[in-house]
């Protein structure tokens, strides 16, 4: 099969490999689509992690079974399945909680060496991914490059679960990417009015598609003040940052209201994750700072439901899609921020 290999910083090739076999308790599936991620990109412009000579990315997958072991029951080729990457232990102290998106000893498919991704024709998908992986059937009326997107709608859907966002906030979202751009369908759908606030002009455009309620360019504007403005004075009541910048998390202290919620989405890079907050603000004014990573294998199952109902529209969101030839074009375009979210497709053909 061709799968697309990450054998250095940004060197990522499409390569000839085995096919995979399905063992007999697990399956291999035909990949079919397959995000790009902020996170594939940071991986991208690192390389392959120390000690492994290339790995195989890609987290945000659906496609077709196409062979089952001969133990597995519970799966036929044919079935349409979404995959999401977390792989939780289930015997640890959060497991045993379940609170599986904490477990101490979380796998990735398509980042864990030993855990081939998405980006290939075929994924082998093994007992213990079946068992202790996100996977779930996809409604019929859902694509694959939409079972796909399930993955990173369900980290945000699990962030506004945490915020509580309903009618009567209002809310801030930092930075307008395609996770910023899912913020605010998912806040809208809530019933909040939405502010979202990004420097690049092309991505305050392609924000406009989710009718965000005000949109900040705060390289021109002072953010802070303009979310005062818009909200009389009080601040915010939810404040989502959305990308990697820890300046944007002193700013959302600052924009919050008295008993507000911060939610930190986006996490920083390695080298620079120390951020600085007003901690007087934070202690007189009770405002929550909460961080939000991952979510529960149930969320994604509400994320398919979601998509399929059109409550959150693919279309607008889905700017570019390359066939799997053409991955480095892929990763250039996501890293150029070209556009909201792009998408990888797979086009074997049954033989
Ligand atoms: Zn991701
Ligand atoms: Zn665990």
């Amino acid at each position: 099969m061709k799968a697309a290999v990450l054998t250095g910083a940004r060197e990522i090739d499409i390569r000839d490999v085995p096919d995979p076999v399905a063992p007999d308790d697990g399956l291999v599936l035909r990949a079919k689509a397959c995000g790009v991620c902020g996170s594939d990109l940071r991986r991208w412009n690192e390389g392959p992690p120390e000690g492994s000579d290339g790995i195989i990315p890609g987290h945000e997958a659906a496609g077709v079974v196409l062979e089952v072991g001969k133990r597995i029951t519970d799966y036929s080729p044919g079935d349409r399945l979404a995959i999401a990457p977390d792989i939780h232990c289930g015997r640890c102290t959060y497991c045993r909680k379940g609170m599986y998106n904490l477990c101490d000893h979380l796998r990735f498919i398509g980042i864990t060496p030993g855990y081939p991704g998405g980006f290939a024709e075929r994924v082998v998908l093994t007992r213990e991914i079946l068992t202790n992986g996100i996977i779930h059937p996809m409604p019929r009326n859902v694509s694959f490059v939409e079972g796909a997107l399930a993955e990173p709608c369900s980290s945000v859907l699990a962030a506004h679960e945490k915020a509580g966002t309903s009618l009567s906030d209002r809310v801030v979202v930092l930075g307008a990417g395609p996770i910023g751009c899912l913020h605010v369908a998912v806040a809208k759908s809530r019933g909040a009015g939405v502010i979202i606030s990004e420097p690049s002009g092309s991505r305050r455009e392609l924000a406009r598609r989710f009718r965000p309620d005000a949109v900040i360019d705060p390289s021109s504007e002072d953010v802070v003040a303009r979310v005062r403005e818009l909200t009389g004075g009080l601040g915010a009541d939810i404040v989502i940052c959305a990308n990697p910048l820890s300046v944007t998390q002193t700013e959302a202290v600052e924009m919050v209201r008295k008993g507000g919620r911060v939610i930190l989405f986006g996490g920083l890079p390695k080298s620079d994750a120390m951020t600085s907050l007003d901690a007087n603000r934070i202690h007189y004014g009770e405002i929550e700072v909460v961080g939000s990573f991952s979510y529960a294998p149930t969320t994604h199952e509400l994320a398919l439901e979601l998509l399929s109902r059109n409550v959150i529209s693919s279309d607008l969101l889905i700017t570019h899609t390359f066939p799997l030839e053409q991955i480095g074009e892929a990763f250039e375009t996501a890293a150029a921020g070209k556009g909201l979210k792009v998408m990888v497709t797979m086009s074997e053909e049954d033989s």
